[in-house]
């Protein structure tokens, strides 16, 4: 085990670690089990139980239960609660950032630096919210009492991908339980653990038994059982777009609702009149934070013509410095990719799309970093050819770019919504009307000006088209979107 983990993260990792289900950790019924590989070095770094149908139905029905009291505490009870455990969240936050960093393989300073402290600021937030909600609303009607009522749905389902454990943990399920709801959450098999430590400080901070429930375990063993559930009141996914499509038609068959955000092939559109250094860091950032396994990212880089070389020269430099080790080590800029199933695909897309015709600007691939032999790194690679070819037509998920050249921003819009991705895109211009008008043109959920991947407090996040359907992240509509409304109208005549 590595040395400089915390003592807490030493004895979270040293014990077959269970479900959590009523404020309980419970083995699964199955008695499965799963091995946690450490992407950085390909070895086993934990070993936690993996459910199926039936822990799913147990912790369902807990949740249940759970609703009935904690859908009844005041708005200010549920918010204690929460800021409690932003504080537990808090005070384990080193804690935290190893598992996540140990799990994902992502680079601890982003861990330590943004994950962690973005999602714990998040509970905050959301417990905030809670108190200044408005939970109806009166209707101006002739003749008529009526008014709307807003409440919780019940017991909410999670299922989670394996890219940002952490966050997507705090901004899917903190505004679910804001707003009165309790949950079930599935996190991704690969990557459980800071999920499962939440749950170890939601019991610490007191957040009331079957509030939370964790089940860890394969989509149709632990995900498919959850959505079929009949005291499942909605869903909330996130994952790739092939596997929602899945979800979205069972959600349809019960019906309930579901929240869906998939994945993305985001453009960045960069004028020739852009500050480059500006936009140099911003697009090698996109591909490098996280192994560029973010949803969100920019790996369609659209460069005008008068710009590319300069721009080709600065982001490959920039790019090739990029200190790539295992996740955990403070020195690591970018650490290796979550599988050795993702490597494989990684380096799959850069083959065919060199077979198609596509030419390197920026050779990478797989690569060894001394003395983590095991580890699954693959080093920056950026390609340049025909918009038809697969690597810019696909999502690849992995630290890459497709590099395109044009003329005028129309090419670049046509360019741009020649996907059926619509997560999120960017444009980098001085002239900033011409920003603006180019953002609106773009079909997608968010279109970012002279920055890519923004996210604040405040601001709606959500995809269309094969990204998904609903979204929000981090702003109010997100939180009355775990609310349903229910009219209650009296004739006065
Ligand atoms: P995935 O779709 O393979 O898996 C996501 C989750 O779904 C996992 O927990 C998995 O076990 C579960 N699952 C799989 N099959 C299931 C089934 N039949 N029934 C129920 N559950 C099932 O995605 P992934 O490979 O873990 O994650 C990467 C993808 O997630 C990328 O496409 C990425 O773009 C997307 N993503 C999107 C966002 C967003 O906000 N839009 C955020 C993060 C990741």
């Amino acid at each position: 085990m590595n040395d400089s983990l915390t003592p807490q993260a030493k004895d979270f990792l040293n014990q077959t670690i269970p479900l959590f289900i009523n404020g309980t950790w419970l083995s699964s019924e199955c008695g499965n089990t799963t091995d946690i590989i450490d992407p950085s070095s390909g070895q086993t770094i934990a070993t936690v139980s993996s459910g199926d149908e039936k822990d799913v139905n147990l912790a369902v029905e807990t949740a249940d239960k759970a609703f009935r009291s904690w859908s009844k505490l005041s708005p200010e009870e549920r918010a204690e609660h929460l800021n409690k455990l932003a504080d537990k969240l808090q005070s384990e936050a080193k804690t935290l950032a190893q598992l996540e960093a140990l799990d994902v393989g992502k680079a601890f300073v982003n861990a330590d630096g943004f994950d962690i402290p973005f999602g714990i600021d998040c509970v905050r937030y959301y417990a905030d919210l809670a108190v200044k909600a408005d939970y109806g609303a009166s209707l101006d009607l002739e003749d008529m009492d009526a008014r709307i009522h807003r409440a919780p749905y019940g017991v909410c389902g999670f299922i989670f991908p394996w890219n940002f454990p952490f966050d997507l943990f705090m901004w899917n399920v903190m505004p679910a339980l804001a707003a009165g709801n309790t949950v079930v959450i599935k996190p991704a098999e690969l990557t459980p653990l800071t999920s499962l430590y939440v749950c170890k400080l939601a019991e610490e901070a007191g957040i009331p038994a079957g509030v939370i429930n964790v089940v860890v375990g394969a989509g149709r063993k632990v995900g498919t059982p959850l959505i079929e559930h009949p005291k499942t009141r909605r869903i909330s996914f996130t994952g790739s777009s092939g596997v929602g499509k899945q979800i979205a038609s069972m959600c349809g068959q019960r019906p309930i609702p579901c929240k869906l955000e998939l994945g993305g092939k985001g453009a960045a559109v960069v004028f020739d009149d852009a500050d480059l250094d500006n936009a140099v860091t911003q697009l090698a950032g996109a591909i490098t934070l996280n192994t560029g396994q973010v949803c969100c990212t920019a790996t369609r880089w659209l460069i005008q013509e008068n710009l590319y070389d300069a721009f080709v020269e600065k982001v490959t430099s920039k790019l090739k410095s990029t200190v790539i080790g295992p996740g955990i080590d403070p020195k690591t800029e970018m650490g290796p990719v979550v599988s050795q199933a993702q490597q494989d695909t990684v380096l799959d897309y850069l083959d065919k799309g060199l077979t198609q015709g596509a030419t390197a600007v920026l050779d990478g691939g797989k690569v060894d970093v001394e003395g983590h032999d095991g580890g699954y790194y693959v080093a920056p690679y950026l390609l340049t050819g025909s918009p038809e070819n697969i690597c810019f037509q696909e999502e690849i998920f992995g630290p890459a770019a497709f590099l395109v050249k044009f003329k005028d921003e129309e090419e670049a819009l046509e360019l741009v919504n020649s996907l059926e991705y619509g997560l999120a895109n960017s444009v980098f211009s001085e002239d900033l009307e011409r920003c603006n008008r180019v953002a609106e043109q773009m079909v997608a959920g968010n279109s970012w000006i002279n920055a890519h991947n923004v996210f604040a407090y405040g601001l709606p996040y959500g995809g269309i088209n094969m990204s998904g359907v609903g979204g929000g992240v981090n702003c109010p509509e997100t939180f009355y979107d775990y609310l349903r409304d229910l009219t209650i109208a009296r004739p006065l005549v």
